[in-house]
């Protein structure tokens, strides 16, 4: 199906709450038609915080003095990687700041090292890298690349993300078409309700999502970090009058749902972020809503709580196992299975 960004605007502005069920209703259908029941599981590894950007919205931003930093050591990163193996997960997800202390050479050796030791997919999410770094890091073994393009609009782009400095700065768009031609799995996606972020300017977010036929799109509200210009309110790009994007639990489910409309093969993860903003219920709704994936978090706990991206972030206190746990039981309570295998990118000729 292809959606309009009339027909995404029109639904994006929808308040009505039965026409809204109807929405959720047909992204649980198309995502049950297209990747079935299955919810697969990421384990995610937060390998450092530290971070040579300035992004307006992330707590990991270089200036913010009041981060203790961490890069974690090859070894303890193996060490998660075979937890991910013990729980039965089939992907590691490596993230980070845009941390170059994490060389091409030594990101090399850790992914040859997880591929030879185990049968994981490898998934990158390092932040905008130098073209050799990802050509590397493919024939390292990397399987997919997670980058979200966070906003389509080439002017609120501009003012939350500075160019970095002493390094040419890389258009996201660009990179993400890179990676699909390097052979990985490209993901991206957006933060919902970001300052200055339009009704039409989601909705171009969205339209785009399908345009690029991504493989993976993550979404989740942004939520502000008082650490931050954009949080502090020391930046505050506006929205004309009545068009701000809400940053709410509702409008995430709206974008979640009207995603899996849009890009039907799509893996779609019910994010931390919107679990962050209801804590009971965010991850099964955001699941009976269009998405199909949980990113349960392997980073040991002295490390997680310093990989604050945002503040009172969901289960930032757990630990890897309680994290497998609560996961499992959630994708249970709403009658879903959990996922074997890598969970790759279906693509329609596959199923037929
Ligand atoms: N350095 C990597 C990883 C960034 S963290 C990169 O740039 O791709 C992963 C995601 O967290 C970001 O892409 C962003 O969408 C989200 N994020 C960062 N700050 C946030 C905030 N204040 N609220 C909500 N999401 C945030």
């Amino acid at each position: 199906m292809h959606l309009s960004k009339e027909e995404i605007l029109y639904w994006l502005k929808e308040d009505d709450t039965g026409r809204l069920e109807a929405l959720y209703e047909e992204a649980d259908r198309v995502r049950r038609e297209n990747v079935g029941d299955a919810v697969h599981l990421r384990g995610l590894i937060e390998i450092s915080n530290i971070c040579s950007r300035e992004c307006g919205y992330c707590g990991l931003r270089a200036d913010n003095q009041g981060v203790e930093r961490y890069r974690m050591s090859q070894e303890e990163i193996l060490q998660c990687a075979r937890q991910a193996v013990d729980y039965g997960y089939g992907t590691v997800v490596m993230q980070s700041g845009e941390d170059y202390g994490i060389t091409r050479e030594w990101m090399s050796d850790l992914i040859r090292a997880i591929k030879t030791e185990t049968p994981l997919a490898v998934t990158l999410s390092l932040g905008e890298r130098p073209d050799e770094d990802l050509v590397a890091w493919r024939e390292a073994g990397a399987d997919r690349y997670l980058l979200r393009f966070e906003t389509s609009d080439p002017q609120l782009y501009c003012i939350i993300h500075p160019a970095p400095k002493g390094r040419p700065g890389r258009d996201r768009i660009a990179m993400l078409r890179r990676l699909r031609e390097l052979g990985y799995e490209v993901g991206s996606g957006v933060m919902v309700g970001i300052p200055g972020q339009t009704y039409a300017s989601l909705a171009h977010d969205i339209a785009l999502f399908q345009e690029l036929d991504l493989d993976m799109v993550g979404v989740g509200p942004y939520i502000a970090h008082p650490s931050t210009p954009l949080g502090s309110r020391a930046v505050l790009p506006l929205a004309p009058e009545g068009e701000q994007a809400p940053n709410s639990e509702e409008m995430t489910y709206k974008v979640v749902a009207l995603t899996r409309l849009a890009c039907p093969q799509a893996n779609i993860p019910s994010t931390t972020a919107l679990a962050t903003l209801n804590l009971a219920q965010g991850r099964e709704l955001g699941l009976q809503r269009g998405a199909n994936i949980v990113m349960p978090n392997l980073t040991p706990p002295q490390y997680r709580v310093l990989y604050e991206i945002y503040p009172a972030k969901a289960c930032i206190q757990e630990d890897a196992v309680a994290c497998h746990t609560c996961m499992k039981a959630r994708i249970r309570s709403i009658g879903r299975t959990v996922g074997v295998g890598s969970g790759g990118r279906k693509r329609h000729a596959e199923n037929t």
